[in-house]
């Protein structure tokens, strides 16, 4: 007797059918990427004990005709493809005429559907074994039960999550596809109550609100030619997740995993946030189907790109783009704020201000601030450009040009100002207040790092002025730190240290820059080594300026007098992240006054 046997049709597709469903959110999947291939405009998932005994989903879409519902549970029977070449332009998410027949092979199984114009039709199919086509009373579009699925393999059955696990993998599917779909309704119903709810009329990023329960999210996108579209929508960097699982990906409404386009994500945010942390994102790709292979995952849970890496920095800059509008987000709000207050009197002020600041040569000149900041606000980015429409209705002619901008003058009237300084805390934190009330507590040591690394890689690092030493320093330094500083060299030479090596362990340090003449420049050389090379490990990119702008930022415990501080303040709202330094750590707390009201029972 031959040892060699061919499987029975049935015992193959019940096999066949563990690649396409292993669990219950594949089946949710599979008949909701059916319905959207079907053009539905609204889904409906039921489901109770986790999916496992029972899952409805009701779709409004074209429905099968009579005749072909047999076909629809017959494995590679599909109407979306007719020849190998179709796969790879094909739009829809099915194409291998799998699923039903996988599905129906390991439940009990019913599916109505109605094609206009023709009878409406039911097909009932056990565990594979299909009873004749019915006339069925359905009015719409199709509907697929499917119940006790698995019963008929113990095994698999056994090793099913439980069933709260089971639907809290099935809804996180739901939310997912429903970001992606936006514009579809979509309804899902668990043991009878409705847990999600997406509105035909719900945007993307009314959707991620809701999804991500955060109401800082913003949307940036990135089109190429007709393409290619990547849309992100992003949550703000102080909303930090524990793991990257709350960065969606789909593509072409299919819902995907794809670590490389996660990764895109957390890079643009890498300047923003600390590492191991991450955003709630995600990242809707509309791509030409031909760019794209769908067919080699069996579940189609990944899709390979013609152009990855491309589609990386789509999918990078669109998060970029998403991450900017949070700062353009906080002037429309200080703009709000000039508006709502003292409408007239704020602006005549403002002008005022702005009219006798232009008469004034330097401001430092007549008032020194105890720490003299003054080098990095002169070339700070000013104001007119970070908000053009703030400030443009607020005098008759806007100057023309950035350098030609009038300065600050210490003489301005705290009122024109949105975020004024009350005081210093414990030497470390400026207390702000705004117009509406609301409290900022900030940290004048990471803010004012924040301010000098802009301005240092706005500058493209413009040498700092230094001078050459008399007598060259000698510093010492270990094999490691010895083969890293060459690669160092220009950007020390832009921050105004030059040095050459020596034989054996020891560097010359030629020159410095002038700020560190005072202090023991051997030291603070091997200190600039030492922590640029700490970060380059931690994969930072620009280590130099953001080592050059922590040694030179205002530090804890120093003592800031009010016209510093407000200096401070303002430049910080003129950078392009506010809320966090170049490390990563916040800057800002802010205390609205809303919730301080609260805190009293106002
Ligand atoms: P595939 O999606 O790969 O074609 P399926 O087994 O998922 O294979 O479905 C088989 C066929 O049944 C589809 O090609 C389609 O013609 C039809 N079909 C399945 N679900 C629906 C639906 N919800 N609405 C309309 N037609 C459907
Ligand atoms: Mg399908």
């Amino acid at each position: 007797m031959a040892e060699i046997k061919k499987l029975d049709s049935l015992t193959a597709s019940k096999i066949a059918a563990g690649e396409v469903v292993d669990r219950p959110v594949n089946v949710v999947k599979e008949l909701t990427e059916n319905a959207l291939d079907a053009g539905a405009t609204k889904i409906t998932v039921e489901l109770e004990g986790g999916g496992s005994d029972y899952i409805r989903v009701t779709d409004n879409g074209r429905g099968i005709k009579f005749e072909d519902l047999p076909l629809a549970i017959e494995r590679f029977a599909t109407s979306k493809i007719s020849s190998v070449e179709d796969v790879y332009s094909v739009s829809t998410f099915g194409f291998r005429g799998e699923a039903l027949a996988a599905i129906s092979s390991v439940s009990h199984f019913t599916i109505k559907s109605i094609r206009e114009g023709d009878r409406p039709g039911e097909v009932a199919v056990n565990y594979g074994t299909a009873a004749d086509t019915r006339p069925s009373p359905i009015s719409k579009g199709t509907q697929i039960t499917v119940s006790k699925l698995f019963d008929n393999l113990p095994v698999r059955k056994k090793f099913l999550k439980s069933p709260r696990s089971s639907e809290a993998e099935i809804l996180r599917f739901i939310k997912h596809f429903s970001m992606v779909n936006a514009g579809v309704e979509i309804i899902a119903v668990f043991d009878g109550t409705e847990v999600y709810r997406a509105y035909p009329a719900d945007t993307m990023l009314e959707l991620a609100k809701k999804v991500f329960s955060e109401d800082k999210v913003q949307l940036g996108e990135k089109v190429h030619g007709t393409s290619i579209k990547v849309s992100v929508c992003t949550t703000h960097p102080s909303v930090q997740r524990k793991r990257r699982d709350s960065i969606f990906i789909g593509v072409n409404g299919r819902v995907i995993k794809d670590p490389a386009l996660t990764q895109a994500v957390v890079q643009a945010y890498h300047r923003v946030m600390p590492p191991n942390v991450y955003p709630a994102a995600v990242v809707d790709i509309r791509i030409d189907p031909s760019a794209l292979d769908v067919n080699i995952h069996p579940a189609k849970a990944e899709v390979r790109f013609e152009a990855p890496s491309q589609l990386f920095a789509y999918v990078r800059d669109a998060t970029e783009a998403a991450l900017a509008k949070f700062t353009a987000a906080v002037y429309a709000e200080q703009e709000e704020i000039l508006n709502e207050g003292q409408v007239e009197a704020g602006k005549k002020k403002i002008s005022e201000v702005v009219m006798s600041a232009q008469e004034r040569k330097d401001p430092f000149m007549h008032a020194r601030p105890a720490f003299d900041l003054s080098r990095e606000f002169k070339s700070a980015p000013v104001k007119e450009q970070a908000r053009p429409d703030a400030y443009a209705e607020t005098y008759q002619q806007p100057p023309e040009n950035g350098a030609a901008q009038p300065e600050p003058a210490d003489g301005i009237q705290p009122e024109t100002e949105q975020f004024i300084v009350i005081g210093q805390l414990a030497d470390t934190y400026i207390l702000c207040g705004t117009p509406r009330g609301d409290l900022m507590i900030i940290d004048q040591h990471v803010a004012h790092e924040r301010i000098l690394y802009e301005k240092y890689r706005m500058e493209k690092l413009q040498a700092l002025p230094s001078m050459t030493l008399f007598e060259p320093v000698v510093v010492k330094f270990d094999d490691e730190e010895l083969l890293f500083l060459p690669s160092m060299a220009d950007e020390l030479a832009s921050f105004g240290y030059s040095f050459e090596l020596f034989g054996g362990k020891e560097v010359k340090v030629t020159r410095a820059p002038v700020d560190v003449l005072k202090k023991d420049i051997g030291k603070e050389f091997s200190e600039i080594i030492h922590d640029a090379m700490n970060l380059r490990k931690s994969s930072s990119q620009d280590y130099a300026v953001v080592v050059m702008s922590c040694r030179n930022a205002v530090k804890a415990g120093d003592k800031l007098d009010r016209y510093t501080m407000q200096h401070l303040v303002n430049a910080l709202f003129e950078t392009q992240n506010p809320h966090t330094c170049p490390h990563g750590r916040p800057i800002i707390y802010h205390l609205p006054a809303a919730d301080l009201a609260k805190k009293f029972n106002r």
